[in-house]
Order: structure tokens, then sequence, then C-alpha cells
């Protein structure tokens, strides 16, 4: 998973409004075929949790999704495609009237494939896009085919799938920014969502030679507020400013309307932070979502978040989780 700030509308919810999540983030499993430098997961080749839910556990999370009416669900990972109960997760909640995004990071998506999530009835199919050339998108991504994933955008809107395209800026690829919207709009992308890269998971190992300056970051912005006026109107150029801290922050009163649900089962607050507020395998659905509510007002959310301001080494905490 790809470490920059994204906002689906349910950012804008408030949580304690709502009976259930508007949006549910599902790492549907920790396996991937990368190792990326910046995952936020850590995830890779043989990295699927020990413990990821059997396919008992799966449809029963997603019964519950569909009875509660959650209307958005998105599978990421790792990589969400190679999960062997893909097509099967991914039509049950398409048939229940759920919104299925899926994001990927596009090494999957052959013709077959493509005519596979279009007849599961997926809405839109999100891939991190991260260079504009082999070189730049495999500093990042190592091992990785920007050939393939090209294909792949080009198999999507042949089968009429909605695309979207994530871009994580570094030092590699920052300069290439207007490019990648060009490619994302020549490749039928109905949005192009990026932000600062996070300081977060494998990023923080290799911090130095990835994070741009902010010299760079005014430029990327600037450039991105340029391409956000011209594609107007025909595609969504989205980007968010603000830190980490600063997104932190304001969640702590404005807890967003998502949860996130780990490959095990367990439900994070929010990526960036490493507390727990339920378990799916054991706790319904409706349970795990008043927790969540009741988990954002704990002060050990607060304390960790103040902490980060003075300490970011903090965020290479976030996979020791904590559970509130
Ligand atoms: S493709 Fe995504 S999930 Fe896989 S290693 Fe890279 S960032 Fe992580």
């Amino acid at each position: 998973m790809t470490p920059t700030a994204q906002a689906p509308d349910a950012r804008q919810v408030r949580a304690s409004d709502l009976g259930a999540p508007l949006y549910v983030a599902w790492q549907i499993t920790n396996e991937c075929n990368l190792r990326c430098l910046h995952c936020i997961e850590e995830s890779g080749p043989q990295r699927a949790f020990p413990g990821e839910l059997d396919p008992a556990q799966a449809f029963s999370i997603l019964g519950q999704l569909v009875e509660c009416q959650v209307p958005t669900v998105c599978f990421s990972g790792g990589e969400p495609m190679l999960h062997p109960g893909f097509f099967e997760m991914a039509m049950r909640l398409c048939a229940g009237g759920v919104s299925l995004k899926v994001e990927t990071n596009g090494h999957f998506l052959s013709q077959e494939n493509c005519l596979r999530l279009k007849e599961s009835g997926v809405q839109s199919v999100q891939v991190s896009l991260d260079g504009a050339t082999q070189e730049s998108y495999s500093a990042l991504r190592p091992g990785g085919k920007l050939d393939l994933v090209l294909e792949g955008l080009g198999n999507l809107q042949a089968a009429g799938i909605p695309l979207e395209v994530n871009f994580c800026p570094t030092r590699a690829n920052i300069a290439e920014a207007e490019r990648i919207v060009d490619m994302a709009h020549a490749a039928g992308a109905t949005g192009f969502y990026t932000g600062r890269t996070m300081y977060t998971g494998g990023a923080v190992r290799v911090w130095e030679r990835l994070a741009p300056s902010e010299d760079q970051y005014r430029s990327f912005f600037a450039a991105l507020h340029r391409k956000a006026q011209e594609y107007k109107g025909r595609m969504r150029v989205r980007y968010h400013e603000m830190g980490l801290v600063e997104e932190l922050k304001y969640r702590l009163s404005h807890p967003a309307a998502l949860f996130i649900i780990l490959p095990d089962g367990r439900v994070k607050l929010i990526n960036a932070l490493p507390f727990v507020c339920g378990d799916l395998r054991t706790e319904r659905l409706t349970d795990v979502w008043a927790a969540f509510q009741r988990a954002w007002k704990d002060p050990r959310v607060a304390e960790f978040v103040a902490g980060m301001e003075r300490r970011p080494e903090l965020a290479a905490e976030l996979h020791r989780w904590v559970r509130l």
C-alpha cells in the first residue's frame, strides 16, 4: 500500500453521525509480488500474515458489510489480486450492492482479469503509477514492470472499468509528476491522487534518499495546481498538502467515517497509527464500529500523535499494534 494521504469522501463525514462506516479499506492480504521501498505495510513476497482470514471468516465479514449497507469498500493489500478468493469476494460484495474499489500495483491486469473485474461488478480500480520511465518506476518499486502496468491500464479501459491513478512522490520521480498526470489522462483515468509521502512503514528506513525537499514539494504542488486547472471537468487532480502529523491532529477531533481491516481481521483506526479497536474474527462489525468511535477519544491516541510531533521516529512503530 502506498503511503500518501488519500481522501475518499468518507473522510469528510463525522463518524459519530453513522451506524456503520461509510468506507472500509480492507487489506485482504499482506502478500505482494513487489517489495517497494516506501511500502507502508511492509508487504512483499512471503509476507502474508500467518493468521490471514480463512474463507469462512472472510465471507462472514462480507455478509456483515452488505447487511450494514456499507456504501463503499476498497480491497487493498499487499496486492489484493494475489488473494486466492479475490474474485469470489469481489462478486459477493458487488452482488450485495456495495460499491467496490480495488487498489492494485497493476501487475495483474491482464485482459482476462479485467473482464472478470467487470463481470464481478467492480466499480473502479486505482493503480499506483510512480514513474514515467522504467528507471524511475523501479527505483521505488524494485522488480516492478512499468510496461506491464501500462498494458494493464489499457486492458482496464478496454473492459470499461473506471480507472484512478495514485502517485507517491519521491526524489526519484517528483520531477515527473506533470508527465504522469498526462499519462493518467491518456490512459482514461477519471482521477489522479497524490499527497506528501508519509514517514511510515518501509519509508522510514530509506527516508534520507526518498524524501523530497520542501522546495521540491513547493514546485510539485504548484505543478499539480496547474494540472488541476488544465484537466478541470475531464479528470480530477486531487492532492493533499498536509503532512502526516497535521492530518492526524485533525483526525483526533474529526474521525473519518472509515476504518481499516487488516488481513487477519483486526481493525485499525487509521493506517498511520498503531491502534487496533476490534477483531472481526470474534466481534460483530457494528460492535467494532462503536469501539472505533470510543477509541478515537482514548487519551493514548492523542498522546501518541503528540509524541509523533516531538519524535517522528515513532512512525516506525506503527506495526507494533496496540489494542485499545
Ligand atoms: S505494491 Fe503496494 S503493497 Fe506491494 S510492496 Fe509495493 S507499496 Fe507495498
